[in-house]
């Protein structure tokens, strides 16, 4: 058997100029840049992404940002995992050639005062609950493709409303990238990795993986050919007896417009948002 292989940790810029250096010298040469965009924490869901950039493209940047605009002002910024020497060694297992990992004053010096709006499409499920929380996104991912010009950036369908908002913004603003999705990376249980379930104590992981269970139960109904009306009130009724709650949402819509379905004909998706005491989970799957 092949040895494993091992990999240098990816070169770290704080430095906005000497990033574009970089980058621009790898174009020079013709080599084709893939951007991941992340909050640092790393876990094997974004490592999947890093692969797949690898996979796809010659060079794989990853940016680390806790972007603060992301977050409302009752939301978990602070304690958010932060450990960016420990995200750069997971990071050299991957091939992954830079990290860009910018301080706060670059990415939003004291007059910043621009901001992405995507209507819409951010009005409901996570938008209707986390109010600013993707005009925060849009402004940094933006930003963030800015900074790289990568020729493709990617994101997972972990959080899939958020994809379609930058999508959206992309398109909308002719930012001239590629975006595109990558399936969500789960525990053997079906729980979706996700930098918050370190949040979980022992109890709550075991209930965790029911909301996976619930949507996957509703997503193969729906296929059958099932209302979504009844299957979501009885998935909320199960996942509140099973100790979720509040229950954000529990919906079935369009997979590009992110319309409401009661019956499902093309591609959709089933999606929620619970709370498992103080922790925020979101997934979704494929119907
Ligand atoms: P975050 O650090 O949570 O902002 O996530 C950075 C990127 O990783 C986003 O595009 C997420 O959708 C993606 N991501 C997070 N968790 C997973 C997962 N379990 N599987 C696939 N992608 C993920």
């Amino acid at each position: 058997m092949d040895p494993p292989i091992s990999h240098a940790r990816p070169t770290r810029f704080s430095d906005r100029a000497a990033l574009r250096a970089a980058v621009e010298a790898w174009r020079r040469q013709g080599e084709s840049v893939v951007l991941v965009p992340t909050m640092g924490a790393l876990h094997a869901g974004h490592l999947a992404l890093v692969a797949h950039a690898k996979a796809i493209g010659r060079r794989a940047v990853v940016s680390i940002f806790v972007n603060p605009t992301q977050f409302g002002p009752s939301e978990d910024f602070a304690r958010y995992p932060r450990d960016v020497a420990a995200d750069l060694d997971r990071l050299a297992e991957t091939g992954a050639d830079a990290a860009w990992t910018p301080e706060i004053d670059t990415m939003y010096p004291p007059d910043f005062s621009t901001r992405i709006e995507v209507a819409g499409l951010t009005e409901g499920l996570c938008g209707a609950v986390r109010p600013g929380h993707f005009a925060g996104v849009a402004t940094v991912v933006t930003k963030l493709l800015n900074q790289v010009r990568p020729d493709i950036a990617l994101f997972g369908e972990k959080d899939f409303q958020q994809l379609q908002v930058i999508r959206r913004a992309v398109r909308d603003l002719d930012l001239g990238v590629e975006i595109r999705g990558v399936p969500t990376i789960r525990e053997a249980d079906g729980l979706a990795l996700s930098s918050r379930n370190r949040y979980l104590d022992a109890a709550e992981r075991a209930v965790a993986p029911r909301l996976h269970a619930v949507l996957a139960r509703i997503a193969a109904a729906l296929r059958a050919g099932a209302a979504a009306g009844p299957l979501l009130a009885e998935g909320v009724a199960e996942l509140t007896a099973a100790g979720f709650g509040p229950v954000q949402y529990l919906e079935v819509r369009d997979a590009e417009t992110l319309a409401p379905l009661e019956r499902v004909e093309g591609p959709a998706r089933v999606l929620a948002a619970a709370y498992l005491g103080r922790t925020r989970l979101i997934d979704n799957v494929a119907v």
